[in-house]
């Protein structure tokens, strides 16, 4: 656990897109596999919290450390990794594909729709159409950013105008690079994309 209560950390990890309740029910249906994202490109690093007892759980929620998505998402993501390395940059990644059964999990931990989704709806990440990453230099340290990726503060909003200049420079320029290959973001965090047409997946698994 880091330097939060255990009630901050739960309000904070589930605020907003990446958790938050789909309003789609008419999302049409994408026989596009989930695939490792390790496999689609050497240099993306990760960091995969719910495989460790080191979330806000504290209890090892992934049975696998290997981070699944659909496979044209997990390619635009190798695109953003390459034009990030031309300027001796990467990605490291948070979280990709959540399977139901942990967001039933956090449903009963936190059964309230403002901070997680109700595992009827699902999130975004249950389709498998969404990530959350941070930068990294050419060595796999992180670069600074205005907050964890654990905080949902209103420093990890978007725009936040409160952080360092070289924090505000790295958010924007991770924002800029994953725009630029077909992802969004969302207003309150900073370390999470949807695949711009997340609403063709649905939900995989039970
Ligand atoms: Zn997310």
């Amino acid at each position: 656990m880091r330097g939060f209560s255990a009630a901050v950390l739960v309000a904070a990890l589930f605020v907003g897109g990446c958790a938050g309740p789909d309003e789609s029910a008419t999302s049409r249906v994408s026989d596009e596999p989930l695939v490792p994202v390790a496999d689609v490109h050497p240099g993306i690093r990760f960091d995969i919290r719910y495989a460790t007892a080191d979330n806000f759980t504290g209890e090892r929620l992934y049975a696998s450390d290997a981070c699944l998505l659909r496979a044209s998402v997990a390619d635009r993501l190798a695109r953003v990794q390459d034009r990030l390395a031309a300027e001796g940059l990467g990605l490291l990644v948070f979280d990709g594909y959540r399977p139901l059964s942990v967001q039933r999990k956090m449903w009963e931990l936190v059964p309230d729709p403002r901070y997680v989704a109700p595992p009827d709806r699902g999130s975004r990440h249950n389709r498998g159409a969404a990530v959350d990453v941070t930068l990294v230099d050419a060595a796999g340290r992180r670069l600074e950013m205005p907050t964890d990726h654990d905080d949902f503060t209103e420093a990890a909003h978007r725009d936040y105008a409160g952080a360092t200049p070289t924090a505000t420079a790295n958010r924007d320029k991770l924002r800029a690079a994953m725009e630029a290959e077909g992802f969004e973001g969302i207003g309150t965090e900073w370390w999470h994309f949807d695949a711009v047409n997340w609403r063709e997946y649905d939900v995989v698994g039970k």
